[in-house]
């Protein structure tokens, strides 16, 4: 990181300039990152938002590599060619629903690139001192500040942890099922560990012990890597109890982690704009944590700790739907919604899952060509990343006024005539508020069930995320509709306009 070796690159350019180059260079790195976190805050503004803060990044790897002066700018061309081309690959192969969990690896990855440029920076340092035949052991130690070596230390922990922790995470987002004894497990859900407690106490101690080791002696690199594999294991310990409407908080954490350790690798490398950028993801993953957690009424503890996961096993799907179930057909949908003054659709993750945001589009505007009332209720955790169905809604061009939170909604739901549930199933699942052993206990849902006819579509009775039966498919008022949530649409707006 050292500016002066940017001159043997350059020829030219004396040190003071490439210093200065490189600090207004990153201070308008940091601009375009904050004004891209402004725009991310709002549909309407996100892509552009989205836009700075590539361009801020960009200038940020592309200053810091040349400001370096260890590579040349034809090995920087060649990395953003590389990187680009991945980037164009996952972008165009990875489907919409596959996003949270590219995103988890992203994040995990963050952590894993965090504790190697530590312990990398870490090895550089030790070496030089020992390479350095006058400067003893003691003297190495001398030479790494509190400040690098605290760093290095939160570095090493954050990291492992985001690394381990993010993966778990990819997992239980990505719905792997295993067969154990002939009982299918749902890896989504809690997965509970005999003495998990004392194995996570024991992990702890350890943890710190060796954060403190890192500090008072940094000469003992492998103090750094024993930190970094206790970290690890913690990372797993964490994540694999949460599970159910818990999730969503997580993975705002894990991303804010993933920031923190960023920032942490800053100190150790004094990079100012990594400072800068990962304070930024570190800030605004720990607001975005505040508001899930608000959202799904928990709290951090309870959420880190796992203290709300299912206490019981819960009725089975045949309790729960045997004999009950009714099922509806595009036909006699488009006969009810021809009567209805106020309809209202509720998307989740089957809405991504098919695709059918133009579909449901289509249909809305059609009903309010015909004097209906149309609304969507947006839950925070619908589908399988914050802001999901919002980002999906904006996508088909559908006024954002129209989209009502969850609290907006909820108080008018029993002036519905119509109820459209589009592949949402733990939002709308009234167990959340009547048993206190469920999986979601607690979390608030959106009150579908209080509107005068309810219609879900989605394949099948089969659960959502949380793996739980959901009783509002068994209610009197309710009709399922079992197909593809996007064919489901396009059905029934044909036949309103056959009506
Ligand atoms: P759910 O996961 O509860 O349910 C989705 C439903 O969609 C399934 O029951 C499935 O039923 C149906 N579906 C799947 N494919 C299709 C299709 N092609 N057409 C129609 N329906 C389809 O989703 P919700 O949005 O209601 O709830 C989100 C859940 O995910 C919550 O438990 C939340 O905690 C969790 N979560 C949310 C995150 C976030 O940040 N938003 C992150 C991590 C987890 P079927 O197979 O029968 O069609």
């Amino acid at each position: 990181m050292d500016p002066s070796t940017a001159k043997t690159i350059e020829g030219a350019m004396d040190p003071a300039t490439v210093t200065m180059i490189r600090d207004l260079a990153y201070l308008f790195a940091s601009v375009l990152f904050i004004r891209g976190l402004k725009g991310l805050t709002h549909p309407r503004t996100a892509v552009r938002g989205n836009l700075l803060g590539v361009c801020g990044m960009l200038v940020a790897v592309v200053t810091t590599l040349w400001a370096g002066g260890i590579v040349t700018w034809g090995w920087i061309a060649s990395g953003l060619i590389v990187g680009s081309l991945i980037g164009v690959f996952l972008a165009v192969r990875v489907p919409m629903t596959g996003m949270p969990q590219m995103v988890a690896i992203f994040n995990g990855f963050g952590g894993a690139a965090s504790f190697l440029v530590a312990g990398g920076e870490l090895f550089i340092r030790l070496a030089n001192s020992r390479a350095a035949d006058a400067v003893a052991e003691a003297g190495a130690h001398e030479a790494m500040s509190s400040q690098f070596t605290i760093a290095t230390a939160l570095s090493g922990l954050i990291g492992a942890v985001t690394l381990t922790g993010s993966f778990v995470a990819f997992i239980k987002l990505a719905e792997y099922k295993i067969t154990i004894g002939g009982k299918k497990i749902w890896l989504s859900g809690s997965l509970q560990l005999p003495a998990r407690h004392l194995i996570s106490i024991v992990a702890v101690l350890a943890t710190i012990g060796l954060c403190v080791a890192v500090v008072a002696d940094p000469t003992t690199s492998l103090w750094y890597w024993l930190l970094v594999a206790s970290a690890a294991v913690l990372g797993i310990l964490i994540t694999i109890p949460i599970g159910g409407a818990d999730m969503p908080v997580v993975i705002a954490l894990l991303n804010s982690y993933s920031g923190l350790a960023a920032c942490a690798t800053g100190f150790v490398i004094g990079n100012t704009v990594l400072i800068i950028a990962g304070s930024l993801v570190g800030a605004s993953g720990l607001i975005l944590t505040a508001i899930m957690c608000k959202a799904m009424n928990r709290s951090l503890a309870s959420v880190i700790f796992a203290t709300m996961g299912p206490t019981a096993d819960g009725p089975s799907a045949d309790d729960v739907y045997a004999g009950k179930i009714k099922t509806t057909s595009a036909d006699e949908i488009a006969m009810m919604l021809d009567g209805a003054q106020r309809v209202v659709i509720v998307p989740g993750y089957g809405m991504a899952v098919s695709q059918a945001q133009h579909a449901v589009r289509d249909l809305a505007n059609l009903l309010e060509s015909r004097g209906a009332t149309v609304e969507f209720g947006i839950h925070p955790v619908a589908g399988r990343m914050p802001g999901h169905m919002n980002v999906l809604l904006a996508e088909a061009d559908i006024d954002y006024d129209k989209l009502l939170e969850m609290d907006a909604i909820n108080p008018t739901l029993d002036t519905v005539d119509v109820a459209l549930v589009i592949g949402a199933n733990d939002v709308v699942n009234p167990v959340a508020r009547t048993d206190p052993s469920s999986a979601i206990a607690g979390m608030p849902i959106i009150d579908i069930d209080k509107c005068r006819t309810v219609v879900v579509i989605k394949r099948s009775l089969s659960p959502g995320f949380a793996g739980i039966p959901n009783p509002l498919f068994a209610q009197d008022n309710t009709l399922m509709f079992f197909s593809d949530g996007k064919k489901a649409f396009v059905e029934i707006t044909a036949a309103v306009k056959d009506s």
